[in-house]
């Protein structure tokens, strides 16, 4: 999908319309139960300006308020470019990204690394430490197993006991630029703060090209920021994990939300449903959480949490967010909604309870 829509030159209220079309996008990607979703504000102003394509296996929407269409044009256009960049380095599923190299070779020898794939390893353990291992950046070996936008039967016990052998980030050595892993078969997987990252790395891109506000959304990741440069704070909406609209409303200037949900992708077996977040614990989907999001200021961070967070589940994932002052929401597999300490005194959420908006 590649698609751009902007409207200026009639002034305010065709820049209001221009915006406004920003929601039903929204609508139809929430139909399409792929996103959390943005609503773009109606207000006037600077005309506003959206494309959409398909990256990383999801599809992404970059959104930017500016005065000059070609200097949006532009911002967006290497935007995206900086995305495909990244999903060629970070892809577990090409066989000539970085990842993979690091993927075949350091259960031998240490890799010397990019300094990206160096942060970017650095980071998945800070987040791992900080989930008690329930975000597992080594997730690899279950991924690959799982595979679940292909399998329509679970693995086998056996199977699963095997490859969860083999994912434990305590057998990742990072030293310096170098990466070693202590394990046979054990594999990172960056598929868990890979989005995020993207939105990181699309936001410094848009400002660099002199964008001052505007939206990044990878799937379930994204990240605001001029908010208060336009005016008017940006409008975001949390999926209902469990059928059309909306749970929460809230209201960000510059900020990031990252959700995680049992409703991305998976397949139904013999009435269960097998998802796409792992617990490294049992090998088998995470049980207990139907959706986590969690709130910051860097997404790569907010992504990684909420993926970890939604394998510990309600209680513990409540617990830690509370005991590290993390912004966050979880409904449970009960569909009850709990927020942390952090989300409820420092960001202007409304619940809208499950009913559509
Ligand atoms: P997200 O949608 O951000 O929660 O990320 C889900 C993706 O992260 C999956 O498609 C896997 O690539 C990867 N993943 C699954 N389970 C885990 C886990 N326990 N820790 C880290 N990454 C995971
Ligand atoms: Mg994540």
């Amino acid at each position: 999908m590649n698609r751009i829509t902007a409207v200026r030159e009639r002034g305010a209220a065709r820049a209001a319309k221009s915006a406004c079309a920003g929601t039903g996008h929204f609508a139809r990607l929430v139909a399409a139960g792929i996103m959390l979703g943005v609503l773009v504000g109606c207000s006037a102003g600077p005309a506003t300006f959206e494309e959409t394509r398909s990256l990383m296996g999801t599809y992404i929407s970059i959104t930017v308020v500016e005065t000059e269409r070609n200097r949006a044009e532009q911002a967006i256009d290497k935007a995206f470019s900086e995305i495909r960049r990244l999903e060629h380095i970070l892809s577990i599923w090409q066989e000539d990204t970085e990842i993979s190299l690091l993927n075949r070779t350091a259960q031998r020898v240490p890799v010397q690394v990019s300094e990206e794939i160096r942060r970017l390893t650095e980071t998945s353990l800070e987040v791992a430490a900080r989930t008690d291992g329930a975000f597992d950046p080594t997730i690899g070996p279950l991924v690959a197993l799982w595979k679940i936008t292909k399998r329509k039967v679970p693995p086998s016990d056996e199977e699963v006991l095997q490859a969860r052998r083999q994912v434990d980030y305590r057998k990742v050595d990072l030293e310096g630029d170098r990466v070693k892993i202590n394990g046979e078969g054990t594999t990172f997987d960056f598929g868990g703060i890979a989005k995020g990252y993207a939105a990181d790395r699309a936001v410094a891109v848009l400002k660099q090209e002199g964008i001052r506000a505007g939206i990044v959304s990878v799937a379930g990741d994204i990240r605001v920021f001029g908010g208060a440069d336009r005016g008017t704070p940006w409008k975001l909406g949390i999926q209902n994990p469990r059928g059309p609209g909306l749970i929460a409303r809230l209201l960000m200037d510059d900020g990031c939300i990252s959700t995680s949900g049992d409703y991305e992708r998976y397949f139904e077996y013999e009435g269960r449903r097998y998802h796409h977040i792992i617990d490294p614990r049992t090998g088998y989907p995470a049980a207990g959480a139907r959706s986590v999001s969690v709130l910051g200021t860097e997404s790569v961070y907010c992504d990684g949490l909420a993926t970890g967070f939604f394998v510990l589940g309600p209680d513990a994932g409540l617990a830690r967010m509370n005991e590290q002052g993390i912004a966050g929401l979880i409904v449970g597999s009960d569909g009850k909604l709990r927020m942390s300490r952090a989300l409820e005194t420092g960001y202007r959420i409304e619940l809208t309870g499950s009913d559509p908006p």
